[in-house]
């Protein structure tokens, strides 16, 4: 998932390259680096941890570093080697005038590495990266051309990769390649970037194009050669991308996530805007490209995700089976690819990602794609390498998400299911107009409920010190719910790094319940409606074993305060909006028991916001 940055123009490249790496943070944090050539010589500079100990170490010496006008970036997130200054991205080969820079899995890397070592190449880390490193410098030195070198070596590479290539005998010259890893290329004036994405290079230039797969682009100050893998030269896309350059802020909150907490309100009304007019018109949803006779005779819709999408893609099942009368299976992108999966022509493949780069989700909708399924995006990245995959695009519109626990984006998914539903719904006329009315009225009065909830933070504040030094917490719901208990447990677990489970509440007794005693936290999710009676009956159980037990709930029924230690009371809703609603205060827990703490909410260890390997 790491960031990659390329520069080759008349400016300073460090700058660059480090601003570059600051906004692609969230794709890694385990470590940063960059290679610069310095008096006709590729230096590498590396450190271990955030890439403010690279910015140290470059301050340190920035008037020799900051000479070079070429230069390659990488911020890691690690899969092969731990997160140490020898795993640091630029890799080397023996000689020190190759450096590659690399997002993705170098699959065969032990085989080449193998192969590399029999004929002398010394290894310096326990990545899979070097391995490439290695083989550029060796096909370099048969042909004594780096396009030529990359092109060979990628044809013996398996896997994924971005990779960004620089070479100290080749003067002024960045090549770089991709297979199944993002990578675009922006044009300035007599000058080049390269970047795993948009927020590094918009900034300097509106001008660029995506690399396809196999793709292979050779840049220097003055010229610009694409050709795939065969050799043929292609015209590259280019486009002017539809971003401006964003200043991000926390806005005087202490935590971005806790700003992208407070922004939900204006999500629900973002994604609504234009496409939920009024509670007695039909709501019009122009992204989804589907014949409304082919949506009339869909006899399945699959669903793949991961991680917090994967949530939202569980609520979507409800909804769609409750108002569309379609199956609805979820699955994990990682489970759902390689193996045979039961989809046709009338099958709807809806893909769920906030960047829209998640490999396991891209692999999952392009297995569908080839068995002429019609692919849906939701995603919060409409210029996304899954966005280019889509049949039917459905941007969510939440904004930047800066933390990497997911808060906003997860909320304009569900708004989106809610809409993708009652769309659905609208054509096969599979649900009664009073109901579907009732639904739009109270969406449209959603963000008033959720401000209510914030408005009351403090509670929740106190509510969750109390239970900040327990070392296991347990979320339980039953039907639409059940989602909102895993998102809760999983922003919990994220952030906070306390070991908490969702169950369905009937679950408990089959299992869990046996963990049970005076020192477990209980939360449960217990919205008025069909299930409530049950969820009680479960919290009951609970109680008779001791647990510590907390009610997130929109019943002012008084007799709850009898079984539950602590209420988190919100607005009543009905309970098939009640997801939208109840999530709020589990994200405030989350992210208040982390704070507490002393985490670091906003870059969790071992995270990165985009998970681009699979
Ligand atoms: N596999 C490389 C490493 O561990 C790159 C990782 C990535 O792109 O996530 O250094």
């Amino acid at each position: 998932m790491c960031g990659i940055v390329g520069y080759v123009g008349n400016k300073k490249a460090v700058d660059i390259l480090l601003e570059g790496l600051t906004s692609l943070e969230y794709r890694g944090y385990d470590s940063s680096g960059v290679a610069l050539n310095i008096d006709n010589k590729v230096q590498l500079f590396k450190a271990a941890g955030k890439l403010q100990n690279l910015k140290d170490i470059v301050n340190k010496n920035y008037s020799e570093i900051s000479k070079s006008t070429i230069g390659i970036g990488h911020i890691r997130w690690a899969t092969h080697g731990a997160p140490t200054v020898e795993n640091a991205h630029p890799h080397s080969c023996n000689c020190g005038r190759v450096a590659v820079v690399h997002n993705g899995i170098i699959e065969n890397y032990k085989e080449l590495r193998e192969k590399l070592e029999k004929n002398g190449c010394t290894f310096r880390s326990q990545t899979d990266t070097e391995t490439v490193a290695h083989l550029v410098a060796s096909k370099f030195a048969q042909t004594q051309d780096l396009t030529e070198a990359v092109r060979l070596a990628t044809k013996e590479i398996e896997g994924a990769y971005a990779l960004c290539v620089i070479h100290q005998d080749v003067k002024n010259t960045i090549v770089a390649t991709r297979r199944n890893a993002p990578l675009l290329v922006g044009i300035g004036e007599k000058e080049y970037y390269v970047a795993s994405d948009v927020p590094a290079i918009i900034q300097y230039t509106k001008q660029a194009f995506y690399l396809d797969d196999n793709q292979i682009v050779t840049l220097t100050p003055d010229s610009m050669k694409l050709i795939d893998i065969e050799n043929n030269s292609i015209s590259p896309k280019i486009e002017t991308l539809p971003w401006e350059p964003v200043a991000l802020s926390k806005m005087g909150y202490k935590h971005f996530m806790l700003k992208e907490i407070h922004e939900q309100p204006d999500v629900v009304r973002n994604v609504l805007s234009g496409k939920l007019r009024a509670i007695d018109e039909n709501i019009t949803l122009n992204e989804v490209t589907l014949d409304k006779d082919k949506i009339k005779n869909l006899n399945r819709i699959q669903i793949v995700a991961c991680g917090t999408s994967l949530h939202a893609a569980m609520v979507g099942k409800y909804i769609i089976e409750d108002f569309c009368g379609i199956a609805v299976d979820v699955e994990p992108s990682s489970e759902y690819i390689y193996r045979k999966t039961i989809t046709d022509k009338n099958t709807l493949v809806i893909g769920v990602s906030q960047s829209g780069e998640t490999a396991d989700t891209i692999t999952a909708v392009r297995q569908a794609k080839s068995k002429g399924s019609h692919i849906l995006i939701i995603t919060n990245r409409p210029d996304s390498t899954m966005a280019r995959e889509a049949d039917s695009l459905v941007p969510v519109n939440a904004g930047i998400e800066v933390s990497v626990a997911a808060t906003k984006s997860y909320m304009a998914q569900l708004i989106s299911f809610y809409l993708i539903a009652i769309y659905i719904a609208e054509i096969k006329e599979s649900i009664d107009k009073k109901e579907l009315s009732d639904l739009k009225h109270e969406l449209i009065v959603l963000p008033q409920k959720i401000e209510k909830i914030l408005a009351h933070k403090e509670d929740i504040q106190k509510c969750s010190k109390a239970f900040s030094s327990s070392k296991d917490f347990i979320f339980i719901a039953r039907g639409i719910n059940f989602p909102t208990a895993l998102e809760g447990a999983l922003k919990l677990k994220e952030i906070s790094y306390i070991n908490a489970t969702g169950y369905t509440a009937g679950e408990l007794k089959h299992g869990p319940i046996a963990m049970l005693d005076e020192t477990m936290p209980v939360l449960s999710i217990l919205m008025s409606g069909k299930v409530y009676d049950k969820i009680l009956s479960n919290s009951e159980e609970a109680k008779a074993r001791n647990a510590r037990m907390i009610a997130l709930t929109d019943s002012v029924d008084e007799k709850l305060n009898e079984l539950f230690d602590n209420i988190i009371r919100i607005p009543e809703i009905s309970e098939i909006l009640s997801p939208a609603l109840a999530i709020v205060p589990l994200q405030l827990i989350a992210y208040y028991i982390a704070e507490f703490l002393g985490k670091d909410v906003d870059q969790p260890r071992n995270l990165a916001k985009s998970v681009t390997v699979e």
